[in-house]
């Protein structure tokens, strides 16, 4: 047996670690279940490049708690280690990330914002055992060994009888941290963190009722079967394509995501995209409702298929806060503060990006099926209105689907609106008067007399909405909202019709011979009189059997 010493610059480095980030405890299992998937997808490249001289087949990754024993064991069927390999990967390698993450935790420690999601590895064992061992075996032909570390920096190695190849962990779990050996801790943890890792993870075995034989009695019991448990999913929605997946799919994937959540998300977003930064994701937009049990459900974000936070503060625009879904990025650093993340270049990138796709989702749903798209309006408002206050560039977007209902429930655009009230709804300055009712019941006396005089009103009732008006006034000139009981509505000024020429009869005349020169033995009849509600000073009419000929 060989004894040595972990080559570290701070003895006390276990302290450290013990201290670090107390309520991330549970981080631990997320960590070395990620080694043993990286251990595993390493071998599953090697065998398909040849390298490793091994049936890959279909290995998975086992957790066990041996709670008599006070003991967790974590199993892989991945690359494995050599003697050399424990010693610079476990002893050096795991060693210095863990001691060069604590120093810059050391530093940030004052900044309460810190997100210490990754960073400690391996070395995250030590937070809850006071001893680990690792017992594996190489995909090369060596011998097993046994590593073994009490948690001072001294280690032993030693030969192994392993013969399996790959890797187990095996923590003694200290006694300030015996919860984790109950095995409902332990579910929890897997379900929160490792749901959709791309390894399949067992725990434990579950009873699985089979077809009855032929032939049975109808109270015959059910023959049943004890399978692994699997509590992972490896192929999550979000890592295929779009074109893989049906609508119902992606329902599918929302009552995977939100197992409490029973009403359906209004539509998805699928985002894919490798340049300049790596991300995919979907996103939900949901029907808000007031119970605030279902508002709990966020976005998460993943690193690889590795759940990370629910908190995606500084990450995604604070106005999409409200969809839900996952995103999964490996480009978002997490060892640092949330200043620092805000103001970090490849973050706010994704940020406009996620703000983009969104637009660009809803601007499709609009061209594509108004109809469908109002009759969501409701749902949706609250997110776009907030959006278009706090974005400027969701604004520019979003100002071509926006919609304003009407008091009898027509919805317009604003373009729309404005086309429609522009002749009739103007007040002395000059500026569009856009006319809205907050509460139709209390205002109905107003909103009839307006209608009378034939003025469109709006039912504008969304809290933001008095935000949105501003913002709306400000960012386009000419513009006032009116509320409907306001006394100046009274005044509002019906414009003449605007459309006639204002050419003199002199001016008419020479500008109709001049076009008649341009176009003569065209056949075409010139008409200077303006078309109605158009600013065309001229009309040209072709005969209609010319425009045919034409075809
Ligand atoms: P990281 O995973 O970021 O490299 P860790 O501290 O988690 O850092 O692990 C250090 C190294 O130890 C890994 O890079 C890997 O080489 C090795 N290692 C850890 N766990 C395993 C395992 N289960 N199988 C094979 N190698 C492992
Ligand atoms: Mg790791």
């Amino acid at each position: 047996m060989a004894t040595g010493k972990i080559n570290v610059s701070v003895e006390n480095i276990f302290p450290l670690i013990k201290k670090f980030l107390y309520s991330d405890h549970e981080i631990f299992l997320r960590e070395l279940i990620s080694n043993a998937t990286d251990a595993t997808l390493k071998l599953k490249h090697l065998a398909s490049i040849g390298e490793a001289k091994v049936e890959y087949g279909n290995p998975m990754i086992e957790v066990k708690v041996d709670k008599d024993n006070k003991r967790i064991h974590i199993i892989d069927q991945g690359i494995g280690m050599t003697e050399e390999e424990v010693k610079k990967y476990i002893n050096e390698v795991a060693f210095s990330g863990a001691e060069e993450f604590l120093d810059k935790y050391k530093d940030a420690e004052k900044d309460a914002g810190i997100i210490g999601h990754f960073g400690l590895g391996f070395y995250s064992a030590f937070m809850v055992a006071e001893k680990v061992e690792i017992i594996t075996k190489s995909h090369k032909e060596e011998p097993a060994v046994h590593w073994s570390c009490d948690g001072s920096p001294e280690f032993s190695i030693e030969p192994s009888d392993k013969t399996e190849r790959g890797t187990e962990i095996i923590l003694h779990i200290a006694e300030d941290s015996t919860e984790f050996l109950e095995d409902a801790r332990i579910r929890e943890l897997l379900v929160k963190y490792n749901k959709f890792m791309p390894i399949p993870i067992k725990f434990g075995t579950k009873t699985e009722t089979l077809p009855k034989p032929e032939g049975a009695k109808e109270d015959d019991p059910a023959p049943t079967k004890e399978v692994d448990d699997i509590i992972n999913n490896p192929n999550p929605a979000w890592t295929k394509q779009p074109t893989d997946l049906s609508e119902e799919d992606y329902k599918n994937f929302y009552r995977e995501l939100y197992p409490m959540q029973f009403e359906e998300p209004l539509f998805h977003i699928h985002l894919n995209v490798d340049y300049p930064f790596n991300l995919t994701g979907i996103l939900y937009f949901p029907k808000l409702t007031n119970d605030l049990s279902i508002q709990k459900d966020k976005i998460q974000l993943y690193q690889n298929q590795v759940f990370v936070t629910d908190n995606v503060e500084g990450i995604v625009p604070e106005f999409l806060t409200m969809l839900k879904g996952v995103i999964d990025s490996p480009d978002i650093p997490l060892n640092v503060s949330r200043s620092y993340l805000q103001a970090d270049g490849a973050v706010k990138k994704i940020s406009s990006y996620i703000t983009r796709k969104v637009a660009d989702k809803l601007t499709s749903l609009f061209k594509n099926n108004r109809e469908d798209f109002e009759q969501k309006w409701n749902d949706i408002k609250v997110v776009i209105e907030y959006g278009m206050l706090s974005e400027d560039k969701f604004f520019d977007k979003a100002d071509k689907f926006a919609l304003y209902p009407s008091v009898d429930g027509d919805y317009y655009t604003f373009e729309e609106l404005e086309a429609k009230i522009k002749d009739n709804q103007t007040d002395k300055d000059d500026k569009l008067v856009v006319l809205y009712a907050s509460d139709k019941e209390a205002q109905h006396s107003y909103i009839e007399a307006a209608q009378k005089k034939g003025y469109e009103v709006l039912l504008l009732d969304s809290p933001i909405v008095p935000h949105l008006m501003q913002k709306l006034e400000t960012s386009k000139e000419n513009l006032s909202f009116v509320r409907v009981d306001a006394d100046h509505v009274d005044n509002l000024i019906k414009k003449e019709d605007t459309a006639i020429s204002k050419l003199s009869e002199e001016e008419k005349e020479k500008l109709k011979s001049e076009i008649e020169e341009v176009t003569k033995d065209k056949g075409y009849t010139i008409q200077m009189e303006a078309m109605e509600s158009s600013a065309s000073p001229f009309i040209i009419t072709e005969p209609e059997f010319m425009r045919r000929m034409k075809e």
